[in-house]
């Protein structure tokens, strides 16, 4: 198992999901282009890594730049636009094993630059992916992309994951005027932090509550249902407090 810690270790949620490998094969990652640029980057680095996965890793991959990599297909603008033609290229080339690495990466930099042509042939691909193929797509907004496409992807917020513990409270949980979203990273966070002094499986569970639940958000699950959900799995799990 790769070690996720040290590559991945600014987003704890990327991380925990890494390391019970929960990881989905695409991810949609959405925030601006600084923190889509060191996310996606971490990412494929992690990915192609021949060893452990440690920052430190000198093995061949590690050491070869990253977009010379004989697995990385880093697919940005020509001009203005991704084109259905670099698309293809990039798609075709993952249909064989990769060189050097566990996985091939195509990185759609940023997905929302594709001519919808484009955008239509990687939904194709993303409907039927090669076990190997790691799919990572950046975009500002995520209503900048096809919701077809959306709905194939694990979606990561990069803002807000950053912050590497910020208070949770339970009561915030039946707060509607606050972000649920934000709220469940910072509970996620406060969990693994929990788990982290004292090793309780149950606080792993709770962990994959809140995850699916952050994901959840994003498929329109209900919002009144997911705040009932969490908050009693909370109270079963830590405790009123
Ligand atoms: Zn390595």
């Amino acid at each position: 198992m790769k070690s996720s810690e040290s590559r991945l270790g600014q987003w704890p949620l990327l991380a925990e999901a890494a390391r019970r490998d929960r990881l989905g094969q695409a991810l949609l990652l959405v925030g601006d282009e600084k923190g889509c640029q060191s996310a996606a980057t971490a990412l494929a680095r992690w990915r192609l890594c021949e060893g452990s996965g440690e920052e430190a890793c000198n093995c061949r991959s590690c050491r070869r730049q990253l977009d010379a990599h004989p697995d990385m297909r880093h697919v940005r603008p020509e001009t203005k636009t991704i084109r259905l033609a670099s698309v293809q290229q990039a798609v075709a080339s993952s249909q064989s094993a990769p060189l050097w690495s566990p996985m091939t990466v195509l990185w759609f930099d940023p997905v929302t630059a594709m001519t919808l042509e484009a955008e239509t042939a990687l939904l194709k691909s993303l409907e039927e992916p090669e076990a190997t193929t790691q799919y990572l797509l950046t975009a500002e907004r995520r209503d900048q992309v096809l919701p077809t496409v959306v709905s194939r992807c694990q979606i990561v917020h990069l803002q807000g994951s950053i912050r590497a513990s910020r208070p949770f409270r339970p009561e915030y949980l039946a707060d509607r005027g606050r972000d649920l979203q934000e709220d469940l990273t910072a509970a996620a966070e406060a969990v693994r932090g929990r788990y982290l002094q004292r090793p309780d499986p149950r606080l792993l569970e709770l962990f994959d509550v809140l995850v699916e639940a952050h994901g959840g958000i994003d498929r329109n699950l209900n919002q009144e249902l997911t705040r009932e959900t969490v908050a009693m799995w909370w109270r079963q799990t830590v405790g009123p407090d």
